[in-house]
């Protein structure tokens, strides 16, 4: 046994990555030269310390007590470094877990700047491209009094809806960084989950009678509600049904549903329509990812609405997925914590996804 955690050691240490054995009393047996290293002790110094003393964040010990607990932290660890900690239970062997560390600081910078140049740049474009978008829907207007050639018309009809598309895709790249940057306050309330539902269907019914689909809500009364900020669920939950009445063929349904599972509620939002290949599944939630450029062309997606719905899911403490086969239509399942009566809190800060 000793070998071979000396053999896991060295393996952890050549990734970079720190290694500990926490035994059933949540102290440190075991720990490889980068747990050392990263947790900025001198060699040897974390083994017979108390989880809280190597890592001096109350969190890591409440991880490795509750297994059901989604087992990855991020902490702040010295010397300004940002560390994830992955805890693995171990059924089989003596009490205690596994836990790795690996340093994200480098990865969280970079993702920083990528954020905040996003936010930039969309800020700059937002201001010409609602100028052009203001003339362009004036110049239209003008051209109906004029004696001009359709085929003008239609131009300017084009650059029209097009500066339009861009304005969408730069509103909702402001909105992603401003969720990714925490910058967004949720605030949190207890949300009946029927009328969030139906708020969504009442937005979306135009636009679903335009292709003839039907959109129905099965929703059974014992759900209990949920806890969350309406204002950025409802903007989940459009971006939901849009895409599935986007997605569906002419006069077929789509389904709002909602069940509890534990202490969440699961909304499901259910078509009928081309589905999405496994392979897609994991990247549709990727900015810009879009299954099939050529088929979505004119419709006016920008790629942009399930990074955005899932990082609103991800700030509630829930989540979001995708269950779907292709050709036969799709589910997106969010997943929401259920509202604890009694619970105090009006409003929380977002997390950063
Ligand atoms: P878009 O603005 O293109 O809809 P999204 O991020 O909302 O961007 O979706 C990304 C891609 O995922 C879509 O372009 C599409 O290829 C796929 N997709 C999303 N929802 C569905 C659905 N209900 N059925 C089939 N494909 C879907």
């Amino acid at each position: 046994m000793d070998r071979d955690i000396d053999d896991l050691s060295r393996l952890a240490d050549q990734a970079a990555l720190g290694l500990l054995r926490i035994d059933g009393e949540f102290l440190v047996a075991h720990a490889n030269d980068m747990a050392h290293h990263l947790l900025a002790k001198r060699p040897g110094g974390l083994v017979g310390h108390s989880v809280m003393e190597a890592f001096l964040d109350h969190r890591v010990e409440e991880l490795m007590t509750d297994p059901t607990e989604a087992s990855t932290l991020e902490i702040d660890g010295p010397a300004a470094r940002r560390l994830l900690v992955r805890v693995r239970l171990d059924q089989a062997g003596p009490p205690g877990c596994w836990t790795l560390l690996e340093d994200v600081t480098e990865l969280r910078r970079l993702q920083r700047i990528r954020t905040e140049f996003i936010d930039n740049l969309s800020h700059e474009l937002r201001t010409p491209l609602t100028t052009i978008r203001l003339l362009t829907e004036r110049l239209a207007d003008e051209l109906l009094t004029l004696d001009v050639p359709s085929r003008v018309r239609d131009r300017v009809a084009t650059i029209d809806v097009e500066t339009g598309h861009l304005v969408q895709m730069v509103n909702e790249l402001l909105d992603l960084s401003r969720i990714e940057q925490a910058t967004t306050t949720l605030h949190l309330e207890d949300v009946a989950v029927a009328p969030l539902l139906e708020a969504a269907i009442a937005r979306m019914r135009t636009f679903a009678d335009r292709s003839s689909v039907d959109l129905e809500l099965d929703v059974p009364a014992d759900v209990p509600p949920l806890r969350g900020d309406p204002g950025r669920l409802a903007q989940l939950l459009l971006n939901l049904v849009h895409n599935a009445v986007k997605f569906s063929p002419d006069g077929h349904r789509v389904t709002l549903a909602a069940r509890q599972e534990g202490d969440m509620v699961v909304l499901a939002v259910t078509d009928e329509g081309i589905g999405i290949a496994r392979a897609d599944q994991a990247r549709i939630f990727e900015r810009f990812y879009k299954v099939d450029r050529a088929r979505d062309r004119g419709q006016g997606g920008t790629g942009l609405g399930l990074a955005i719905a899932r990082h609103i899911a991800e700030a509630h403490g829930g989540s979001l997925g995708v269950e779907s086969e292709e050709g036969k239509g799709a589910t997106f399942l969010v997943s929401l914590p259920v509202s604890v009566s009694g619970d105090g809190r009006s409003a929380a800060p977002a997390r950063a996804g």
